[in-house]
């Protein structure tokens, strides 16, 4: 299936060309006297933020 061939291909040339940009995030779980209580916060997490058709999503 050729047409198959190249539409994968082309999907994947779309994805390499998203901006995007890694987001580091440190959080607080909550729990009681854990470390993140003291400020030592969790993390970091990673995350891909990007724009799709204007809107601004996280992976
Ligand atoms: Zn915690």
């Amino acid at each position: 299936m050729k047409q198959k061939e190249r539409l994968l291909r082309d999907i994947q040339g779309c994805s390499g060309m998203l901006q995007g940009s890694l987001v580091a995030l440190y959080r607080r779980c909550g729990k009681k006297g854990c470390r993140c209580e003291r400020g030592e916060k969790h993390g970091p997490a990673y995350y891909l933020s990007y724009k799709e058709s204007g809107v601004t999503k996280m992976v």
